[in-house]
């Protein structure tokens, strides 16, 4: 379903962020937002409404830390099916309220805990734990499954094995936040290596979140120039996070997101969204940029900064590789 829209389209506008969003709604630091798709089911309507009247394809439900591993710090850690199932309904519900297709994905979130070898979480508990959440949002009607903020290569195996069991699409996205590396040490063009190697073949693979839109436009590069053949998923954060009177504050206008938005598929990214701090105005101001762009050259760095802003040394250092072995490549080609 994923693959028909994209081929139909060309690319898809996924939906912006979540946590932020249920800051500003009331939630407070250190609860569990999944309990109000129980307990205050409009608010999570009225945010996936507000995506989906900015022109998102794509609503991730709210389930991020919807496994018993997170759950359990709240002491629900025997809800998890109850929690998700009910998640994805509630995003349905609102997805049907627009005639054109809206698809739900499922939002699976890491543990939270470190697996075999570095810590002590092994494979088959994963799997389990990621299974169990998988099939809640299956039964509550998501259409696909998104694996997101992943750092641990051993993370996202357990994870598609989880998932893979209830035979829904599956995206993975891992969030590069250290220096261009995931804080497990992975590189984005390590993750398209990785990601091939996968079993279940993901329907999309990509970033998210990290530290700002430059850098996600940067790891874009890395992970479509090692995996041409993927349909990459760019979901950044609304510029950089700065601290304002006591409350984090993102720093990204709705300009500054659309040219986010046209970098990122010039990178080569197909699903586009947005992650911390993207509102359903930066969201709207992305679709609308979309909507006229004609994808062009890949961005060299220095577009990326001009435009977005800084980006990491390393991360500068693979762009700086990258681009050195492409135009190596044109010149052997010519
Ligand atoms: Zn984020």
């Amino acid at each position: 379903m994923l693959r028909e829209l994209i081929e139909e389209r060309g690319w898809l506008l996924a939906d912006g962020a979540t946590g932020t969003n249920y800051f500003d709604a009331g939630l407070e630091a250190g609860d569990a937002p999944e309990f109000w798709n129980i307990d205050a089911p409009e608010k999570v309507k009225t945010l996936h409404r507000g995506f989906a009247e900015a022109g998102a394809d794509i609503i991730l439900t709210n389930s991020f830390g919807g496994n018993a591993y997170r759950l359990k710090l709240h002491g629900a850690e025997g809800r998890v099916r109850e929690l998700n199932a009910e998640a994805a309904r509630v995003a349905r519900a609102v997805t049907q309220e627009f005639s054109r297709q809206i698809l739900v994905a499922g939002s699976m979130g890491p543990t939270g805990e470190l697996f075999e070898p570095v810590g002590t979480l092994t494979h088959e508990e994963g799997v389990e734990a990621f299974a169990e959440q998988a099939e809640g949002l299956k039964e509550g009607g998501a259409d696909l499954l998104w694996l997101e903020t992943m750092s641990a290569e051993e993370e996202v195996r357990a994870a598609i094995e989880g998932a893979s069991r209830v035979g829904l699409p599956i995206v993975v996205t891992m969030s590069f936040d250290t220096a261009g590396r995931t804080m497990m040490g992975v590189t984005p063009q390590g993750f398209g290596q990785l990601a091939a190697t996968l079993d279940p073949q993901p329907e999309a693979i990509g970033a998210n979140c990290g530290v700002g839109a430059a850098e996600l436009v940067a790891t874009v590069l890395g992970i479509s120039e090692a995996r041409p053949d993927a349909i990459v998923v760019a979901k950044g954060n609304c510029g950089i996070p700065q601290f304002v009177d006591g409350h984090i504050h993102y720093s990204g206008t709705p300009e500054l997101m659309a040219d986010y938005a046209r970098l990122a598929r010039d990178a080569g990214a197909r699903i586009i969204g947005g992650c911390c701090g993207t509102t359903a105005e930066h969201l709207s101001a992305m679709r609308q940029a979309l909507e006229s762009h004609e994808p062009g050259e890949r961005p060299v760095i220095q577009t990326i900064i001009g435009k977005l802003g800084d980006v990491s040394n390393l991360a500068k250092g693979d762009i700086v590789a990258t681009q050195g072995r492409s135009i190596r490549r044109r010149r052997r080609s010519q």
